[in-house]
């Protein structure tokens, strides 16, 4: 019989949240100013080893401001992966930019390989920048992402990025509290690599704020731009100047309080997704039907949301396998919809994505919170060993 249920992912607070969130409540400091908004972005720098960081409403308007400042802006393009959130691409179309969308890796993070092709093959370099061929669109910038907290190869990223002058915004959503495991940045967090990096803090990421975002990087010219691009571009607030126009996604002070406290748990929060993803691992070891899959990073990831991958991509049975887990009172659900495949964005160009849709064939994500016990861990590993004997096609 189905016990309560068990969900994907919900936030943990027991550490200082109510502490600080009180005390901007009772000093009345709940706005867009007030003291624990710069400690937030001083305490995620120090963690991180950025220079600077800027706090703002949510990852998404992290990833627009960073578009903005860096010159993206109208037909445009930018390159990014079609497996991935939807606000990775939404952000571009904010600036008026193109989306030219690429298939993944085995990690189901951004195929470099196909990168390497399309700007070798399609594109060409011309006064310092990089030219589609065939639509003479200027090719701006790239948005990598390391999904589900997995790592997108940054090595040969950025060694692109520098032949073909583009601009790098790292979409370090899901991977807060990872560092690097190889290569040249390795021993670097994700989301220092690229110009810029962008986190978030919404209610399933691995700190939250409710909803949050920040942008975090080592150029400080850059961060200063966006922190004031991020208050309405204000540059007297006494007399309302602007000289630029600008947006209202600074994060506010009650945000921030429940950031900070977030933030002391997040070495705790690291341990525990690396246990429970351990448990996972061990117990389905021996499943028929699937598996759990690893994660190219490691022990240096942050094992944000567990993958169990049917063994073959039969979206059918995928579809049977999440109303099998949701009606034992497990929460479960499909990679996202592929973006390319999207309506607004059918429209523009994408490469041959077939990885990318075997995975979204065969993954379901399984509960990964950082609140989960052990009973309940075992709860879902027993469902996923019984669903190949109660799965018959047909029924
Ligand atoms: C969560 C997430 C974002 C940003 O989401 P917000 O809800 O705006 O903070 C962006 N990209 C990816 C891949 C995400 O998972």
């Amino acid at each position: 019989m189905p016990g309560e249920a068990i969900l994907l992912s919900t936030p943990n607070f027991q550490g200082n949240e109510k502490k600080y969130v009180n005390e901007a409540v009772e000093t009345e400091w709940v706005s867009t100013a007030g003291a624990f908004i710069g400690r937030f972005e001083e305490r995620m720098a120090d963690r991180l080893s950025v220079r600077q960081a800027c706090a703002c409403q949510s990852g998404t308007a992290g990833l627009h401001l960073c578009l903005r400042h860096f010159g993206v802006s109208a037909g445009d393009l930018v390159l990014v992966p079609t497996l991935t959130f939807i606000a990775t691409v939404n952000a571009v179309l904010y600036q008026s930019a193109e989306p030219v969308f690429f298939d993944c890796d085995e990690h189901m993070c951004i195929c470099v390989d196909q990168v390497e092709e399309y700007l070798e093959r399609d594109c060409r370099l011309e006064g310092g920048r990089t030219v589609e061929t065939a639509s003479g669109k200027t090719v701006k910038a790239m948005i990598p992402v390391h999904v589900f907290g997995d790592f997108c190869d940054m090595d040969r990223l950025m060694d692109l990025a520098e032949r073909f002058h583009l601009i790098v915004i790292e979409d370090a959503t899901e991977s807060l509290g990872g560092v690097f495991n190889q290569g040249r940045y390795a021993g670097r967090p994700t989301g220092t690599v690229g110009h810029a990096g962008v986190l978030s803090f919404n209610g399933n990421k691995i700190i939250t704020t409710g909803g949050g975002g920040m942008v975090v990087s080592n150029d400080e010219a850059a961060v200063s731009h966006i922190r004031y691009l991020s208050q309405q571009a204000k540059d007297d607030g006494m007399y309302f100047v602007h000289e630029e126009w600008g947006y209202n996604y600074r994060m506010t002070n009650l945000q921030a309080a429940l950031g900070l406290a977030q933030l002391e748990e997040l070495d705790g929060f690291l341990e525990i997704k690396r246990r429970n993803y351990a448990r996972y691992r061990e117990r389905l070891a021996d499943c028929g039907c699937g598996e759990l899959l690893p994660f190219g990073s490691g022990e240096k990831g942050n094992h944000w949301f567990y993958s169990f991958a049917l063994r073959e991509a039969d979206g059918e049975r995928r579809d049977r396998l999440l109303q099998y887990l949701n009606s034992r009172q497990i929460q479960a659900r499909p990679i996202w919809k592929l973006n390319h495949m999207q309506t607004p964005f059918r429209k523009y160009r994408a490469m041959d994505c077939g990885n990318a849709l075997q995975f979204y064939d065969r993954v379901v994500n399984i509960p990964c919170g950082t609140n989960l016990t052990e009973e309940q861990i075992d709860r879902v590993c027993e469902a996923l060993l019984n669903f190949e004997v109660q799965d018959r096609p047909g029924i």
